[in-house]
């Protein structure tokens, strides 16, 4: 009986997804937790580990940047030892198939960005086959990424921000990344708590006013205002679809609400 009603509840799904026009795909730290990546508020998650409140803030690393680059370094090791899952992969697919389709992501693990660059250089060697040309097509989608992302820097000084990838040396001030304009210290490119999130939290909203529907796959849906992204797709006439194995406080607001892991789910969903 059970598994009568979850199918039919993804058939329900799936048709509202292939009906929707405009789409915004708000995904957190469960999508990843099927690559491997610990989520933080999880049994194993890495706010258990870390007074992670503590680190990821500007005064934390005013006070002590090593410490908080040990810890991001950390993290870098731990999100490039992943993959992305069948889950990223299915989205990308989707935004570079059909237009109107945003993702927007809090997470800083840049998988949705890596998705994106195997489905580009997926279809780009299909088309390079097919045109006998091997040009690159440029259709990946980036991800909106609303908390910044591990892979990327800033400058504490000049400002600037690049993508970098080198591990960490967190041994001592001295060793710590600087930048390549003007040898100031950098910070890692993330939103840490008590700072603003920039132009793509805009530029989500705007997106939200015109979807036709909101795909949440793998957010707590507590963190604002990312949370509110999906009420405003629903305050708009808008809907819910939801991926996760636990209720949340958008469940009761879902057209549909699928309980179950994003990389088991989303690629049934999407295909
Ligand atoms: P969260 O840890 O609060 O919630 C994770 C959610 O994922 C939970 O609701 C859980 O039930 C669900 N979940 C667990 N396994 C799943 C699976 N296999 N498939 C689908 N869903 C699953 O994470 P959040 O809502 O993203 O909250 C936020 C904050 O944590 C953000 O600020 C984000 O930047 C940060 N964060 C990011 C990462 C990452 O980049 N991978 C990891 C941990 C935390
Ligand atoms: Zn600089």
């Amino acid at each position: 009986m059970r598994d009568e009603i979850d199918s039919r509840e993804v058939e329900q799904a799936k048709d509202l997804l292939s009906m929707a026009g405009a789409m915004i795909i708000l995904t957190g730290a469960g999508i990843s937790a099927d690559s491997g990546l610990a989520t933080f508020r999880g049994a194993d998650g890495l706010w258990r580990n870390y007074r992670a409140q503590e680190l990821a803030t500007p005064e934390a690393f005013a006070e002590d940047p090593r410490l908080v680059w040990e810890w991001y370094g950390i993290r870098r090791e731990a999100a490039a030892s992943c993959e992305p899952n069948m889950a990223h992969l299915a989205l990308a697919r989707l935004a570079s198939e059909r237009d109107g389709v945003t993702i927007v992501t809090q997470n800083v693990d840049g998988l949705h960005t890596r998705a994106a660059e195997m489905v580009a250089l997926e279809r780009s060697t299909a088309e390079a086959a097919r045109m006998e040309r091997p040009e690159v097509d440029g259709t990946a989608r980036l991800p909106l990424e609303l908390h910044g992302c591990l892979f990327r820097v800033r400058c504490t000084q000049c400002g600037e921000r690049y993508g970098h990838r080198e591990p960490i040396n967190a041994d001592s001030v001295a060793t710590l990344p600087a930048c390549r304009s003007c040898a100031s210290l950098l910070r890692p490119d993330i939103v840490w708590f008590g700072e603003s999130l920039g132009a793509a939290i805009e530029i989500a909203f705007g997106r939200a006013q015109e979807a036709d529907l909101c795909l949440v796959v793998g957010t707590s849906a507590v963190v604002q205002p990312a949370a509110s992204i999906a009420m405003v797709v629903r305050q708009a006439g808008g809907k819910i679809v939801e991926v996760n194995p636990e209720p949340t406080p958008l469940t009761s607001v879902a057209a549909v609400s699928l309980r179950g892991g994003a990389a088991e789910l989303v690629p049934s969903l999407v295909s």
